[in-house]
């Protein structure tokens, strides 16, 4: 089979397509064929190699992807062969043809929802899920920020949030990006590049301030966050690349709380109720993953410099 192959850390260019063997599936195991895999940002860490984990060289990329389970493991009962599935993790990557999970990485693919949108699940509406309704406790009639809601994480904020009867406020740096995050459901538009947009901020919460925010570049906003939060509200950082100067008395005064989030320290059972809403909210439509950019699976380095790149547009996809 086909497969993106990491011989080296560095830059997009050590992405590269090889023959591989196709994996055999043991016990507890499912081989899927991936008809569409999710790029993230942390691969594009993995790959450079500045993640904290750094697998075994050589290997594949991927945790995310759409497909049809090709062949279940001696004893991965009841799972048939030709189910639709997304995949929330994988043994052998999903940059690749074929992809091997271990069964409870598998998740029904409802057949309303395409598999390069099957693809834009795992990480990017887990993450969403889990930094709103298990980090920050969202109840619905609070406010939200989404601070970064054109991107894979924060569309699928933007769609769970007002699905929940959270009023929701969404920023994109671009026209187009903005644009997205109005027709996914935000109530209110900003332009995080905006100087004037934080007093637009509080302007739509009469001065009061946002319950939650969903921080997706801290580095560049914890300051600001901690003065656009409400009393008792709270901060989750999904995502940083940098660090910050803030004024603790912020949080102090407004008896604010920042927290932290990573989807691999989820525990398992939490992963599984999270997947279980994920699917439920692909089945009645509340949860439409938004698929910006698909491109061939020989593109892979493409689609990791694309994704660094400003205006971001929902997800970027690989075809194999
Ligand atoms: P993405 O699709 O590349 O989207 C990036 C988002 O950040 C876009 O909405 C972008 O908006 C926005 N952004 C850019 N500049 C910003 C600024 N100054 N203020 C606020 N937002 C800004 O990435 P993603 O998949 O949504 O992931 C978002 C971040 O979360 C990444 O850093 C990723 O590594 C991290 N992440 C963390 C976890 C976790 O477990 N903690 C899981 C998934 C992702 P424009 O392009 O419109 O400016």
């Amino acid at each position: 089979m086909k497969a993106i192959r990491i011989h080296q850390f560095g830059g997009p260019e050590v992405l590269r397509l090889e023959d591989v063997p196709t994996p055999k599936p043991g016990p507890g195991e499912v081989l899927v064929q991936v008809k569409a895999a999710g790029v993230n940002p942390f691969e594009t860490y993995i790959r450079a190699g500045t993640y904290p984990v750094k697998p075994q060289l050589p290997f594949t990329l991927g945790t995310d992807a759409g497909g049809i389970v090709a062949e279940a493991g001696p004893d991965a009962a009841g799972i048939d062969q030709g189910t639709r599935v997304y995949t929330g993790g994988t043994i052998t990557g999903s940059y690749a043809e074929f992809t091997l999970c271990k069964s409870a990485q598998i998740h029904p693919l409802p057949p309303n929802v395409s598999f390069s949108q099957g693809a834009a699940v795992n990480v990017p509406c887990a993450t969403a899920y889990r930094a709103l309704f298990y980090r920050a406790k969202a109840q619905p009639g609070e406010t939200v920020l989404i601070h970064g809601a054109s991107g894979g994480v924060g569309t699928a904020a933007v769609q769970l949030a007002r699905a929940h009867g959270l009023t929701v406020i969404g920023t994109a740096g671009t026209d187009k990006g903005r644009e997205l995050i109005r027709r996914e459901g935000a109530h209110h538009i900003l332009d995080h590049h905006s100087p004037e947009y934080l007093d637009k901020l509080r302007e739509l919460t009469g001065g009061r301030g946002v319950d939650v925010i969903i921080e997706m570049l801290a580095n560049v906003n914890l300051g600001k966050d901690l003065t656009a939060v409400a009393r008792s509200g709270r901060i989750v950082i999904v995502g940083s690349r940098g660090t910050v100067q803030i004024n603790p008395r912020d949080a102090m005064s407004r008896d604010a709380a920042v927290l932290g989030m990573t989807l691999w320290n989820t525990p398992e059972t939490e992963l599984a109720g999270i997947h279980a809403a994920l699917v439920a909210g692909l089945e009645n439509g509340t949860l439409k993953p938004v698929v910006g950019r698909e491109l061939p699976l020989a593109e892979a380095a493409r689609a990791h410099q694309l994704l660094m790149e400003p205006g971001a547009h929902g997800k970027i996809v690989l075809i194999p």
